[in-house]
């Protein structure tokens, strides 16, 4: 008779499909492993939401399972295994970062199951990526043949609507004159007891001096269960979705939500399948209760962009983590390292850091072109700069950071996801939010007192590589505007005197 083998599940396996036993599953009614690895958390100076998150996630994923779960708290996760099953063979589904596979795969009694979580399989993006060669690795591609593969958002093999990407629709600027979108707000959890049993374990290790957090742990805004993720999920495709593509790249500083799902920490605990997403989606389209912007926006997002990204994660391999192809070196300044907002005036800046502080959270707009984009025109050491958004989001985690991180934000590796480094300056953020408003600095001022600092820093970028950026058509126009540029010295005077100083 052959053993059940117990099965290992890590922090983010842990939905309902994980535990599906059946071909390249584990074994049926395996217990279940799961550590509370102590020193992950000592290691580094995570978000407290996160941390908060990460382990209330956990513990009641070992409540949930009862006598099945095998919950150890230990300092390593080669200790919390030997405490939970000796030298007993177990089994591990394929973890999301390449740390955690090598040492699964360094430990003789485990046997490596194939990853869960996402919509398509090594071999399927090996088959893609072909004969592409690093450079034609484009999303759009790919994004089409995930939606082949899966009949996703399709009539008789085409497009729904006879289009695959409705982007153009979904940039309107935010509409003038309200402090919100008119849409209903997201789903909010109820904390419980565990919540509060973590909240004390984080407090108390602090004290002892055995972690240090950042940022701030307010009410919990993300679901932990199962359960909860289904409610997010439902409520988001009912009441959110259909406005969620007009004003997906808009940003408002009085609802920093706008119509975004809030489900990528969900998603990235596994407690929700992206299939189940897409498809939830695609049936409001279907139905007519969202239009087809959103949808396609959104399984853009989820089939196109996820999916993109974890595979990029594995292909690009470590090297791409290491990739400086702009030669950018400066450390991250205090103030931003530790979400000092207050000590910002530039109220774009200020507005983003804060919600990172308070939340661990912003949409992706301000991630790529506040966050993302400051970091990237004062030339922040991109091993630095994805080290940063790893810590300090409630969804970082290492497969998705360094991709959207040191390719998408900080044009590290010269272009293998982008056609061209995000850097924007003042014009852009007017255009998109309604910060500018409120603050300071004026978005087309590049000079004296009130020079918007994205756009001295913009300047101060394009300056900075002209020549490869003379290189790209998409950035030559960016050039050929420097040598118009009558006070550019002056406008460099400012940038140089700003320094790292918070804006
Ligand atoms: C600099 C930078 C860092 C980012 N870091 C992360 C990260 O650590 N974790 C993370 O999940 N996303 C990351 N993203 C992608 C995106 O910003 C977030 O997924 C999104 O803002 C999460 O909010 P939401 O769930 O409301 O997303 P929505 O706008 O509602 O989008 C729906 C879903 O699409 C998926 N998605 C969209 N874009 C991406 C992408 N580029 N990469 C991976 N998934 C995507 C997410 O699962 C998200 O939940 C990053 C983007 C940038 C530009
Ligand atoms: S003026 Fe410049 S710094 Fe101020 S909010 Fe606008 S873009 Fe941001």
């Amino acid at each position: 008779m052959t053993r059940t083998r117990p099965h290992w599940l890590f922090a983010d396996q842990l939905g309902p499909g994980f535990l599906e036993p059946g071909p390249g599953g584990p074994d049926p009614d395996a217990p279940v492993v799961l550590i509370e690895c102590r020193s992950v958390l000592r290691r580094r100076a995570f978000h407290r939401a996160k941390a908060h998150l990460v382990l209330s996630a956990l513990r009641h994923r070992a409540a949930e399972l009862g006598a099945r779960a095998r919950y150890v708290r230990a300092d390593s996760y080669r200790e919390g295994l030997r405490e939970a099953v000796g030298k007993a063979a177990v089994t591990v589904r394929h973890p999301t970062s390449r740390a955690a596979l090598g040492l699964v795969r360094a430990l003789p009694q485990t046997e490596v199951l194939p990853p869960r979580g996402f919509l398509t399989d090594f071999a399927f993006f090996r088959t893609w990526a072909e004969g592409r060669g690093r450079r034609r690795l484009l999303l759009e591609d790919f994004y089409r043949k995930v939606r082949e593969r899966h009949d996703l958002l399709l009539d008789g093999g085409e497009p729904a609507g006879g289009r695959w990407n409705l982007d153009a629709d979904n940039r309107e600027r935010p509409p003038r004159g309200g402090d919100r979108l008119p849409v209903d707000p997201p789903w909010w959890p109820q904390e419980d007891a565990i919540d509060e049993e973590v909240r004390a374990d984080l407090d108390r290790w602090e004290r002892r001096g055995e972690v240090r957090l950042l940022g701030r742990d307010g009410p919990r805004r993300f679901p932990v269960t199962r359960a909860e993720a289904e409610q997010a999920l439902a409520h988001f495709l009912a009441r959110r979705l259909p406005d969620f593509g007009r004003w997906e790249d808009a940003m408002l500083a009085g609802d920093p939500w706008m119509a975004h799902s809030l489900l990528s920490v969900p998603l990235n605990l596994g407690l929700l399948d992206p299939l189940e997403c897409v498809r939830g989606a695609e049936a409001a389209y279907r139905a007519g209760t969202a239009p087809l912007n959103s949808v396609e926006g959104f399984v853009r997002q989820v089939a196109g962009w996820r999916e993109y990204v974890w595979q990029l994660y594995w292909h690009l391999g470590e090297e791409h983590r290491t990739a400086n192809a702009l030669g950018h070196r400066a450390d991250i300044p205090d103030w931003f390292a530790e979400l000092d907002a207050d000590a910002v005036e530039a109220s774009c800046l200020r507005h983003a850091l804060a919600e990172v502080r308070d939340v661990g959270w912003t949409h992706h707009i301000p991630r790529l072109m506040l966050l993302g984009n400051w970091a990237l025109q004062h030339g922040w050491d991109p091993r630095q700069v994805t080290d940063w958004f790893h810590r300090a989001f409630v969804d970082g985690y290492d497969w998705v950071m360094v991709p959207n991180v040191t390719g998408m934000s900080q044009y590290a590796d010269a272009g293998l996801m982008t056609t061209k480094p995000y850097a924007a300056g003042g014009a852009y953020i007017h255009r998109m939010s309604d910060f500018c408003g409120s603050c300071r600095y004026r978005p087309h001022e590049r000079t004296g007192p009130r020079a918007c600092p994205y756009t001295t820093g913009y300047w101060g970028f394009v300056a900075g590589h002209r020549a490869l950026l003379a290189g790209n058509p998409r950035t030559a126009r960016a050039v050929s505007g420097l040598a118009r540029l009558d006070d550019l010295e002056a406008v460099l005077d400012v940038e140089r005197r700003r320094a790292a100083a918070p804006p």
